[in-house]
């Protein structure tokens, strides 16, 4: 099987942008087994000679390349997703399309999930995930406590099998979310039973709990414990006095997690008065946690009772990257009862993002295109990340020439490589590089009801 990476060949791309670093110039990109090795300023732009365009059939697994001026990124950061739950709408109705319909409809439907039927939705997200140009995912994982060890271990199990399985094309991170219905006890030992099976770290949604505080103080003990990062659901609510993030704040402090500590969702940081919110925000900054905003779903769940001016939900983007909050972008959920829509497509969550945090001067786009890449490499924890010497060499190319046109087209024609090898080509016929693959990419960029219900 030609593994990402495999072959050692040497990989190089002309006429590259970089709207990262320096869009005002074309690059030249060198990379060897997998690894970025030189990365050289063109002084203008370069006649192709022996290189082949991208839009060439044959050209998409070649090693000499003309990106004739589209803009390449490094391989997507998508840092929050639920990779178990995706797909899953046609047997977890929400007709509500509120928060608490969606929990209590997935967590009817949960324990009747199969291992093999949880796999298939996950490897199929991950996959399309990966055709629009994600090379890095972490993905929550729903502990359903109440429903027994079994039940809540079969999630899990599932993440590593596929986490395993796909590492050639991208990197999973794995969270199971700490229950807070269960007797805690026994919740939290189960998360303890996860780690040592090989998970990355501990997730939640403390604000749901009876006890919000109480549930935090152990999910910051078990962290402790084991060494392991802390990924928590955040005041998703509508309601301003639900701030449970100060608390988060502090005990990240206490512990000295400062950088290991990430918050989603802060919905309820948007709904309070600007000085709670600010006074939040310092408390967040000061503590080292990180925020990751998830508008799509978001702006579907949030506000559902409000009857005038209703609220969206989206956390305060801007305020907290002011304040010195790394603050990502990412999916949520995907064709499930939180959120109908989505495909696991960054770009589409930037554009979201844009509208929902009213972020559109020329600065915004280039941050929203940080929001998700850099940034959340960093707030995941990624090593050796970007286009520079010595980073692996995972990129997506878009078919755009500039942010704004990125932006504004939302082009579908992207190539994605993983360590110096094509994973997805724009050009007819897309397909893997690996015929292994092959199937299971033709499913994940067809699918559909048709194709959900039919595997069903
Ligand atoms: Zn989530």
């Amino acid at each position: 099987m030609a593994k990402a990476g495999a072959g050692g060949a040497v990989l190089e791309i002309i006429n590259a942008r970089l709207p990262l670093a320096d869009e005002r110039h074309y690059y030249t990109l060198r990379a060897e087994n997998g690894v970025w090795t030189a990365i050289g300023r063109q002084s203008g732009r370069l006649e192709p000679g022996g290189y082949l365009s991208l839009d060439m059939p044959e050209g998409a697994y070649a090693k000499r390349l003309d990106a004739e001026g589209k803009l390449v990124l490094p391989g997507l950061v998508d840092a929050h997703m639920h990779l178990d739950k995706a797909f899953s709408l046609p047997w977890a109705a929400n007709r509500s399309g509120t928060l608490a319909e969606a929990i209590a409809s997935y967590s009817r439907q949960a324990p009747l999930f199969a291992k093999g039927e949880i796999k298939a939705r996950m490897t199929r997200m991950a996959l399309q995930a990966v055709s629009y140009g994600t090379t890095s995912i972490r993905t929550h994982i729903d502990v359903h406590a109440e429903a027994g060890a079994r039940v809540a271990l079969r999630s899990v199990e599932a993440a590593l099998e596929v986490k395993e399985k796909l590492a050639p094309w991208v990197r999973v991170q794995i969270f199971p979310m700490a229950p807070y219905r269960a007797q805690p006890g026994f919740g939290m030992e189960l998360i303890g039973e996860m780690l040592a099976m090989g998970v990355d770290g501990i997730g939640g949604a403390p604000h749901l709990a009876d006890e919000p505080e109480a549930h935090i103080d152990r999910i910051f003990e078990l962290a402790d414990r084991y060494g392991c990062p802390v990924d928590l659901h955040v005041d998703e609510s509508d309601d301003p006095g639900m701030r449970t993030c100060v608390y988060i704040a502090e005990r990240t402090a206490a512990y000295g997690m400062g950088g290991r500590v990430v918050a989603g969702h802060l919905c309820s940081l948007s709904a309070m008065n600007p000085e709670d919110a600010a006074y939040a925000i310092g408390r967040l900054a000061e503590a080292g946690v990180a925020a990751v905003t998830l508008p799509a779903a978001n702006l579907y769940l949030q506000g559902r009772a409000d009857r005038r001016a209703v609220r969206r939900g989206v956390t305060r983007v801007k305020e907290l990257a002011a304040a010195g909050v790394p603050v990502a972008a990412a999916s949520d959920n995907v064709h499930d009862p939180f959120h109908p829509f989505g495909r696991g497509d960054l770009l589409q969550i930037a554009l979201i993002t844009a509208y929902a945090a009213h972020m559109g001067a020329p600065s915004d786009l280039r941050q929203l295109l940080r929001m998700i890449t850099e940034i959340p490499a960093g707030i995941i924890g990624i090593s050796g990340y970007g286009i520079k010497a010595g980073c692996e060499a995972d990129f997506v190319v878009i078919d755009a020439r500039s942010p704004e046109e990125l932006f504004a087209m939302q082009p579908e024609r992207r190539w994605v490589y993983r360590a110096g090898s094509c994973l997805a080509a724009a050009a007819p016929p897309a397909a893997w590089a690996d015929p292994a693959l092959a199937d299971e990419w033709a499913a994940a960029r067809n699918v559909g009801f048709a194709g959900v219900l039919a595997e069903r």
